[in-house]
């Protein structure tokens, strides 16, 4: 870990004996671990964490334990490093160094980075821009090693890849684990370009981790993305699992999919294939020719939200329903508050779903970036709803976004087609107003 305070370096070669310790007997020395962790974080930045750790351990029965223990069976090293990038570098030394910064700067600094090595695709989705378009652009090697070391500085040691197809450039993506090996690299990926290569290629550097898209079923994942994708994706898991790789799934949820993505069958598919986390996504209107027809209806949106808070409590998989899940992060995490979007064109964004921006990595710093004035709109704005379950100012409460896009005068970065906030926006009243009776209800009925 480069550039660390004197401090930083004696915590984190104490952190690492402590982990070599319980490599040994994980099960048992797992709660000296956490006795270790709890003296570290000092600033109390980790408090509810720490409290759900300490009560997993606590129950060896539960199916958190089971996935702990599942971490345990991966291959050593890349569990090691893991640990170390994860949860040393981006959670605990990380997280107090973007406190300073960000007490200093007085602004958002970001926990992770979200950017797209290129916009390009090796598959032809319904609906998806990449496919019609840009085969061009690309983050070039130089400056997402300059986006890196200027995040570190911040802070931040959590890289989060998406697209176009970010493994079309995968020999550039296995250079910037090379070079940056006390950081975390997860991937956003169809997952057709994991091979055996590969494969041995994350065992060297051990500090890539992919989340490979799924919509559902095979009929319904093949309805999207191309026949014979799910059978090629199933290969790509069965590979990493015998690899002893870490991996996950993402999944986005719409009106026509929301039933088999929440349903035991799809749980118990994923975790037999060997993922180890899930990402649900809600499925945002965002676009020219988006179609508000796939938004979820209320009571779609509360099977969502039933069923994923029961899989928790079941199923040995970590899930996160970003939409529904905001309560445990404080709201909406975009704007640098927990994380950014970079997109190929180096265009610095709030949130992957919120094309529009005043800066370019190309002519700015990071820092300046998180200053900007959509940046500090987000700053001063969250969160955007005291009901967290309408954390978005877009889709729950889209009179925000209009505001802060026309105040902050960000233009829209949409590489195919611009498309106003207004446009944007209307697309999302209807929802709000629906969701709104809802989602009041449940947060009521749950506080
Ligand atoms: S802007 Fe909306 S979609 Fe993006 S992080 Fe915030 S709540 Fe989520």
């Amino acid at each position: 870990m480069e550039n660390k305070s004197i401090i930083e370096t004696a915590e984190y070669f104490a952190i690492k004996q402590a982990i070599k310790y319980i490599e040994h007997e994980p099960e048992k020395n797992l709660n000296k671990l956490m006795d270790w962790a709890d003296k570290f974080d000092k600033d109390n930045l980790y408090q509810s964490q720490r409290a759900v750790f300490h009560n997993v351990l606590e129950h060896p029965e539960s199916n958190w334990y089971q996935l702990i223990m599942k971490v345990f069976q991966l291959d050593t090293g890349v569990r090691k490093t893991f640990i170390e990038n994860f949860i040393i570098n981006a959670s605990l030394i990380g997280s107090r160094r973007q406190k300073k910064v960000r007490d200093k700067e007085q602004c958002n600094v970001p926990w992770a980075i979200l950017l797209d090595p290129t916009s390009a695709c090796n598959l032809h989705c319904t609906g998806c821009w990449a496919a019609e378009y840009g085969h061009n652009l690309n983050l070039d090697l130089n400056t997402i090693d300059s986006i890196i070391k200027q995040g570190k500085e911040l802070g931040t040691y959590m890289y989060i890849y998406t697209g176009g197809e970010p493994m079309v450039r995968k020999s550039d993506l296995i250079k910037i684990c090379e070079m940056h090996p006390d950081c975390e690299f997860l991937t956003f990926t169809n997952g057709t370009l994991i091979d055996e290569k590969f494969c041995q290629e994350m065992l060297r550097v051990k500090n890539f981790v992919p989340a490979i898209s799924l919509e559902g079923f095979e009929k319904a994942n093949d309805g999207r993305r191309g026949s014979g994708d799910f059978e090629i994706v199933k290969k790509a898991m069965a590979l990493l699992k015998s690899h002893k790789l870490p991996f996950g799934i993402s999944t986005c949820y719409t009106s026509a999919n929301y039933k088999d993505i929440s349903s035991e069958e799809y749980f118990d598919m994923i975790i037999d294939a060997g993922a180890l986390f899930v990402w649900f996504f809600h499925y945002m209107p965002v676009g020219n020719d988006a179609v508000t027809d796939l938004l979820p209806t209320p009571e779609q949106r509360k099977t969502v939200y039933d069923r994923i808070r029961n899989m928790r409590n079941t199923k040995s998989i970590f899930s996160m329903d970003f939409q529904n899940d905001a309560e445990f992060v404080g709201g909406c995490i975009a704007g640098g508050r927990n994380y950014l979007h970079i997109n190929a064109a180096g265009d610095v964004e709030p949130c992957v779903f919120i094309h529009y921006s005043n800066t370019n990595i190309h002519n700015s710093t990071l820092l300046d970036a998180l200053k900007c004035p959509i940046f500090m709109a987000y700053h001063n704005g969250q969160p955007f709803n005291e009901n967290m379950l309408r954390p978005c100012p877009m889709l729950e409460n889209p009179e925000c976004l209009s505001e802060m896009v026309k105040k902050s005068g960000a233009k829209s970065t949409d590489l195919q087609s611009p498309e106003s906030v207004e446009h944007l926006c209307n697309k999302c009243i209807h929802y709000a107003k629906n969701w709104a009776e809802m989602a009041d209800k449940l947060w009521n009925d749950n506080k």
